[in-house]
């Protein structure tokens, strides 16, 4: 797949912003067709979910 590492870059940068209507409709176009970046971006959301769960427990 041509794009993967602009898609990797966008499922990064999901995690920090909100994404543009137009950035999601290319991730997920490109991730119904891309096992690779699919899981990639399973591993990023829960890398994300992870690291705010345990900011949040540092809190307390
Ligand atoms: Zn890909």
């Amino acid at each position: 797949m041509k794009n993967c590492n602009r898609i990797t870059q966008i499922a990064s940068d999901g995690q920090e912003r909100p994404l543009t209507l137009a950035e999601k409709t290319h991730l997920h176009s490109h991730l119904f067709f891309c096992p690779g970046c699919r899981a990639f971006y399973d591993n990023s959301k829960t890398l994300s979910k992870m690291m705010k769960d345990f900011k949040s427990k540092d809190t307390k």
